[in-house]
């Protein structure tokens, strides 16, 4: 054990979308704040997510309040974070045969028309077949009608940054790549954590309470204090398109009856998503062939040429739904639960379980005033009208930004896209305005930035937090040179830049593997080829 103990008033385990929300609120209502997270922040199950902040019309067939409260919370989200959030709007095509008719499909979207004001989206459409072909040319030649529906993306990666990075600026210490080993306990009381930081040393922390947000795992912290968390973890996958296949949303039907999404975000398209119970290992979880073909099966149907895409990726992640015997996964409550394991006899541990991406801002107010309950602390909660780091003022036009600065304006928008009306500064912090890769728009300053000021720790660090290696070349025309300009700002010798390219490439090909047809293996083993060659395969 190296240093004396460090003494907080709240240790927050767990740096996903819930655990930074968590932080921010409690060091803006003025408590010392820990938050620990064992790999990067948002790498867990947010980062896997479908990226949407949207209120849930499915959940209004059965659970219509996390619907109200979702949109609630979504239209929070949306009005502090404008720089991270864009439009999107959906097309639900019908088909002959389909679980639900036209008339069905409008009525439900008639009931969630209701409740769009709250999250400021538009009411829905409904089009006819030749009207739906005319949006949108490749859907399929027998749909029988379809309805709009408008929800919001979301970058999740930026979004848990921009809450860490609030809590920073608020006093709060945040050490990503730092794992939770134990619980500290005193006559039955967790009074702290022992953890491992990144440079493999233990540490020890002292908390007044500590709080449990680690998502799918937190019934492995919980059994840490010997008490249980029940949830029934759900794996998730989606296949992932290096470009817009379509500027629409669009929806289609499982050969189960499921609904499957296919959403354009700012460059790329993620297609999914699965959802089936998971009782394997959190920290290695693998997608299968058979979940790509389920999901090109259901969507061909209504895209027909969707296998003639080719992918670049899969993500998979694990939803921490609260338990339930019986129920399909699919009809899972989202709802959340803040538990205060006092109830246990275990004092000094909150644990916050389930709920989605869109409310976490609610999740983390309630968990926050159940802490600060605990404390006797008094301070209401400001998350709902504070605006996250690059939204305190207006953005400048994006095409005044890139010619003061000569860079291309999709640059620009990108730029402002992950740091609102801190784009400038952020340019002129690493002086160079020279684009990393010739498929993403990314500048050499903006990476520099990222190594320097937003916790990069490795090249998948960087992917997230600025988009490194995202676009179609998926690394191989820019791994080396992203390693370089890290490697020089975070003082990594030669042989660490290879390792640090080489260890994103193997970990990048392990998430392709399962996307691979005939012709991508033989593309495939050409890059591997050259990356041997380069001594980084
Ligand atoms: C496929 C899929 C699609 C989804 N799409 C959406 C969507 O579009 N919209 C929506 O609202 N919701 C969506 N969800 C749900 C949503 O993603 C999750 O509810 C939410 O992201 C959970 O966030 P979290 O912070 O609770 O968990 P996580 O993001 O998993 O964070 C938990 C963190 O705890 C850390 N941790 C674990 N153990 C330790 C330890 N010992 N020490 C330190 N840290 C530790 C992990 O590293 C992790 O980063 C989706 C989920 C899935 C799986």
């Amino acid at each position: 054990m190296s240093a004396a103990p460090s003494a907080h008033d709240v240790c927050v385990i767990g740096g996903g979308v819930t655990g930074a929300g968590i932080a921010r609120d409690l060091s803006m209502r003025g408590l010392s704040v820990l938050l620990l997270d064992k790999g990067d922040w948002g790498a867990g199950t947010t980062g896997a997510s479908s990226w949407m902040i949207h209120g849930g019309p499915r959940y209004l067939e059965f659970d219509w309040d996390t619907t109200r409260l979702s949109t609630q919370d979504a239209g929070y989200i949306v009005s502090i974070a404008r720089n991270l959030v864009y439009r999107v709007v959906f097309l639900i095509p019908v088909l002959p045969h389909d679980r639900n008719n036209i008339e069905r499909m409008e009525t439900a979207m008639e009931v969630y028309d209701r409740f769009q004001p709250l999250k400021k989206a538009h009411p829905h459409r409904r089009l006819t077949p030749e009207e739906a072909h005319r949006a949108e040319p490749g859907l399929a030649p027998d749909i029988l009608g379809a309805v709009t529906m408008e929800e919001w993306g979301i970058d999740p990666h930026r979004l848990v940054w921009a809450n860490v990075e609030d809590a920073i600026a608020h006093g709060a210490r945040a050490l990503n790549h730092t794992r939770v080993t134990e619980l500290i306990r005193d006559a039955g009381k967790v009074i702290g954590v022992r953890y491992r930081g990144a440079d493999g040393a233990s540490s020890e922390a002292r908390a007044r309470v500590v709080v449990n947000a680690t998502g799918p795992w937190s019934a492995d912290i919980a059994g840490m204090a010997g008490v249980k968390v029940h949830l029934r973890p759900a794996k998730g996958i989606h296949i992932v398109y290096p470009h817009r296949i379509s500027n629409f949303a669009i929806s289609a039907e499982s050969i189960d009856g499921r609904d499957l999404l296919m959403v354009s975000h700012a460059g790329f398209t993620l297609l999914g998503t699965t959802d089936d119970d998971f009782y394997g290992d959190l920290d290695a979880v693998d997608v299968l062939q058979d979940e790509v073909d389920y999901l090109l099966q259901g969507f061909e149907r209504v895209f027909p040429d969707i296998r003639r895409y080719r992918p670049v990726r899969t993500t998979t992640g694990v939803r921490p739904t609260l338990f339930k015997w019986r129920k399909y996964e699919d009809e899972l409550s989202r709802r959340y639960e803040v538990i205060d394991h006092a109830r246990e006899g275990v004092e000094g541990l909150v644990t916050i379980a389930g709920g989605k991406l869109s409310m976490y801002r609610l999740m983390a107010e309630e968990t926050s005033d159940a802490v600060c309950r605990k404390l006797g602390h008094q301070a209401p909660c400001t998350t709902a009208t504070t605006p996250l780091p690059g939204n305190e003022s207006e953005m400048e036009p994006a095409a005044e930004l890139a010619a003061r600065c000569g860079i291309p304006a999709l640059a620009v928008v990108k730029l402002q896209s992950r740091h609102g009306s801190r784009a400038e500064k952020v340019l002129d912090a690493g002086k160079s305005t020279r684009i990393v890769c010739r498929c993403e728009p990314l500048t050499e300053s903006e990476l520099v930035y990222a190594a320097g000021h937003e916790q990069v720790r490795s090249l998948a660090d960087a992917f997230r937090r600025v988009g490194v290696a995202a676009g179609p070349c998926a690394g191989a025309a820019c791994v080396l040179r992203a390693a370089e300009i890290v490697g020089r700002e975070l003082g990594w010798s030669a042989s660490q830049r290879f390792e640090a390219a080489r260890d994103f490439v193997q970990g990048a090909w392990l998430g392709r593997a399962p996307v691979l047809d005939h012709a991508g293996w033989a593309q495939e083993e050409l890059a591997q080829g050259a990356f041997r060659g380069l001594r980084i395969g």
